[in-house]
């Protein structure tokens, strides 16, 4: 779709980062560009809307940038998932495998209620661990899995069949 067109012409292939044999995807030329980052907002405030979300929760950091103009535009509250040890309140913690080693992300105890619809927002979903982590710590909360949504979902990686048993039949849309 000319969407899409808009938005693949506004990432850059960076090859050989952060490590040699990675192409990382770069969106910073897309948030540069007025038209594609609002095009981008308001293509995933319809899907937050569609889902019937009551919270965003962007993952730490570029989902920060992505999911809090997204939760503004529809009319719901951003909730951050951070890294650990970031969030002063008490939190709830999720860790999960990287290639070497583990990370954690948190988020607020109090921040989702079982009243709470919780659409996951994001840049690139690679392996899908960090959005599996966010998952399982918003199913520990009660709250309900809207789906998760992100710019771009890197396929030869496999991320969709990690994600699929946590997302419990709700979508992942990948613009
Ligand atoms: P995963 O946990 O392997 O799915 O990795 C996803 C996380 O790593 C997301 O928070 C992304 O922001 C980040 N990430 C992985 N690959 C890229 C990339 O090529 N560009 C930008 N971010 C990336």
């Amino acid at each position: 779709s000319s969407l899409q067109e808009l938005l693949l012409s506004r990432i850059k292939d960076v090859p050989d980062y952060p490590e040699p044999g990675i192409v990382f995807k770069d969106i910073t030329p897309l948030l540069a560009d007025p038209a594609a980052f609002t095009a981008l907002t308001d293509a995933l405030a319809d899907i937050c809307l569609r889902q019937g979300a009551t919270k965003v929760v962007g993952l730490e950091a570029r989902g920060f940038i992505l999911g809090a103009p997204v939760a503004v535009r529809a009319g719901v509250g951003f909730v951050p998932a951070r890294k650990a040890g970031k969030l002063p309140g008490a939190t709830l913690g999720q860790s999960y495998a990287l290639e070497y080693g583990t990370a954690e992300i948190e988020i607020h105890a109090d921040a989702l209620t079982p009243h709470d619809r919780v659409l996951v927002i994001d840049d690139v979903l690679a392996t899908g661990g960090t959005a599996r982590a966010s998952l399982e710590l918003i199913g520990r909360t009660g709250a309900q899995v809207a789906g998760v949504a992100v710019l771009m979902e890197l396929g030869f990686l496999r991320g969709r069949e990690r994600l699929e048993p946590a997302l419990a039949g709700a979508p992942l849309e990948a613009l």
